[in-house]
């Protein structure tokens, strides 16, 4: 559904330039579920911001299906953005004086659509919401505000959601539910997602976790469990002291 090609970010430049992401190529199929891990500084937060069309790549291309999303101007960008991509951030983002169903609803406001309601009325059962839309955010549980920010991200029926840990600021009893609501939507809505996590518990909930390194792909897993990405991270982190003393 989503994929980069030889994807490359510098910020700054001279002698500040910094590269983010280096030839980075990758494929998201449709319906599966991604962790992207990795260091601090890693490249992971740029990577989902160029994947989701938020900022422009110093090289290479993003596909969303048939659409180089880098090849579009910043109208049409703008478009295609509210209408099939979602995006879940780690401080949940909601509009504060808008209730929660106000909040749900507003990108198919500002698209100039209207919300499928059969498709509304699922999204607020799935993520039991139904005796809180009319609550404001801060009436809401940090769980229960990113549990609305998702059902927003879902409600145009994007055909991607990016979520930058989602869990970051959540306990893990929140953070938990969270995660089995995104699983949820994978499994019974076949929505895609890609999702940023430092927390291998997190991660154990996607169908792959891609690691990340330096900007470059350090390696995938596949059917990741706490006790694999543990396993990943740590030949991670001796890959990189290796190459420090070299
Ligand atoms: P974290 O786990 O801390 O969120 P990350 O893996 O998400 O890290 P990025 O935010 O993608 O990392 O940053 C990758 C690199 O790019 C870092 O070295 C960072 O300092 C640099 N960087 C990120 N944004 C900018 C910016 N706007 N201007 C300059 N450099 C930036
Ligand atoms: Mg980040």
């Amino acid at each position: 559904a989503v994929s980069a090609q030889h994807l490359t970010k510098v910020y700054g430049s001279g002698d500040v330039a910094v590269t983010a992401l280096n030839d980075v190529s990758i494929g998201f199929e449709t319906g599966q579920f991604t962790a992207i891990m990795g260091p601090s500084g890693s490249g992971k937060s740029t990577l989902m911001h160029l994947l989701a069309g938020l900022d422009s790549a110093t090289s290479g291309q993003v596909r969303l299906g048939d659409t180089e999303l880098t090849a579009l101007g910043d109208n049409e960008l703008t478009k295609l953005r509210r209408e099939r991509i979602g995006f879940v951030f780690q401080s949940f983002n909601l509009l504060p004086m808008f209730t929660a169903l106000q909040n749900i609803t507003l990108p198919s406001e500002l698209a100039g659509t209207e919300v499928d309601a059969t498709w509304l009325d699922m999204l607020v059962d799935t993520f039991g919401m139904r005796d809180r839309l009319t609550h404001k955010p801060h009436e809401l549980s940090g769980g229960q505000q990113q549990r609305v920010a998702i059902a927003r991200a879902l409600s145009t029926r994007p055909d991607v959601i990016f979520a930058d840990e989602p869990t970051g600021n959540l306990d893990s009893r929140s953070g938990a539910e969270v995660l089995s609501f995104l699983r949820r939507s994978v499994r019974e809505l076949g929505q895609t997602i890609v999702m940023v996590t430092h927390d291998p518990t997190a991660a154990a909930y996607a169908d792959q976790v891609v690691l990340l390194a330096d900007g470059q792909i350090a390696g995938t897993i596949a059917s990741p469990t706490p006790e694999s990405v543990m396993a990943g991270l740590d030949a991670l982190r001796s890959l990189e002291t290796t190459a420090g003393m070299s």
